[in-house]
């Protein structure tokens, strides 16, 4: 640490993953950091979460390891299953990379830790405070998620496109609680579900489905149970017995949004889904936002010029979001395959299973290899 953010003050905007991870990084290093977040309480919402190395290496090196690991579970495999059930392959995460740990939280869980974490390191949290126009502050960190005001004001209006998938995301009671944790892919033509255990005896589900009707893009709309079951009421395994457990659901469109193209002015800084949303289907969304984090820090640590600092954050962040997220485009079209190229890729992933089951998740270390924590070393 070079003592550049000792005593800086720092508003940062949401209390989300990216603004609680930046509080607890700016912190730590001396800032005096407000965090203005517009929800009444830090309260119980959403689903789970899935928490890869990358993002992991961050968060123990902010002393959270503790914390986290009695909040999550230690996942040990991804399992692909077609859409009767049957398996595809199995991307085996502690014979493959035993020295890291992917684990599943509760994102309530989550955001619990890191409140925590933040106020512990001198954040002071306000709550009610929605803002509309940026505040002023000599360094202002927008981390106001999906519709940033931060971003606007960075970057103007953009319009976000449908894809045309919704996804409907569930918690329900675990009936196989006691069962290894994993994360198990369902993968039918045109939809498919992702599922994994979560601690005290719960489970998540998340379903997607190629869909032509707009629907909104939110966290917090309801739908009818009944809309999911016969979505998937052609799925086997243990998908029906799931979705029989399910008494409430949530749905939202997926939209793609562009990777700002601005993230900074000198003054104003973007973090998390405010600088790059991301759909669900790399589970990188929470932990993109961890890695902005500790990179933001580090850069301002660095330097005790702002503009160079923000500059040089921009610079290393763009290019490695930008990849996560088209790579999260990219997988939706794999799991939604119809026909002969499904039979086809099916049959390519059974037989790579087969003959060498580590490449499968080896295409990943580019992803998971990466530990921001060396970066400004
Ligand atoms: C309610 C909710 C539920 C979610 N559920 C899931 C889930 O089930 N599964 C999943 O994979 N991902 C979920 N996510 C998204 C996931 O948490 C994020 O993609 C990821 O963690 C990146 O976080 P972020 O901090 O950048 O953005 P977010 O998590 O969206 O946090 C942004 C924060 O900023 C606050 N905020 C926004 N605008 C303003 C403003 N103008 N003034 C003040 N505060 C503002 C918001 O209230 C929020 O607390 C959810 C997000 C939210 C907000």
């Amino acid at each position: 640490m070079s003592g550049a953010l000792k005593d800086r003050p720092v508003v940062i905007v949401g209390a989300g993953v990216a603004g609680l991870t930046s509080a607890i990084a700016l912190g730590r290093r001396g800032a005096r950091v407000t965090v203005l977040e517009r929800a009444d309480a830090i309260r119980e919402v959403g689903a789970g979460l899935q928490l890869s190395p990358n993002g992991m290496r961050v968060l123990d090196a902010l002393g959270l390891s503790r914390p986290i690991a009695q909040a999550s579970l230690r996942s040990h495999a991804v399992a692909l299953h077609d859409a009767t059930g049957a398996p595809v392959a199995r991307l085996d995460l502690i014979r493959h990379r035993p020295q890291d740990e992917f684990r599943l939280v509760h994102r309530a869980r989550l955001i619990e830790v890191l409140a925590a974490a933040a106020r512990d390191a001198g954040a002071r949290i306000e709550l009610n405070r929605a803002v509309t126009t940026p505040p002023e502050a000599p360094l202002v960190i927008g981390a106001d998620g999906l519709r940033s005001v931060i971003r606007s004001h960075l970057n103007g209006r953009e319009v976000p496109f449908f894809t045309h998938q919704v996804a409907w995301r569930a918690v329900i009671a675990d009936a196989d609680a006691d069962a290894v944790p994993e994360a198990r892919i369902f993968m039918g033509p045109g939809r498919h579900l992702v599922s994994y255990p979560l601690p005290g005896g719960l489970r998540n589900l998340v379903a997607v489905q190629e869909r032509h009707e707009w629907q909104d893009e939110g966290w917090a709309i309801p739908d009818d149970p009944g809309n999911l079951r016969a979505t998937f009421s052609a799925f086997g395994g243990p998908v029906p017995g799931w979705l029989s457990a399910v008494n409430e659901v949530h749905v939202w469109g997926l939209f793609r949004h562009e990777v700002a193209r601005r993230w900074q002015d000198g003054r104003h800084a973007l973090v998390g889904d405010a600088a790059h949303p991301t759909l669900p289907f790399m589970a990188q969304g929470a932990v993109m936002a961890i890695e902005d984090a500790w990179s933001l820090a580090a850069c301002l640590d660095a330097s005790a010029d702002q503009a160079v600092a923000l500059d040089r954050y921009q610079a290393m962040r763009a290019p490695r979001v930008t990849r996560i997220v088209a790579a999260a485009n990219a997988n939706a079209r794999n799991y939604h395959l119809t026909g002969t190229r499904r039979i086809l890729a099916h049959a390519a992933l059974r037989a790579a299973q087969r003959v060498a089951p580590g490449q499968l998740l080896s295409r990943f270390d580019w992803l998971y290899d990466h530990d921001p924590t060396l970066e400004l070393r």
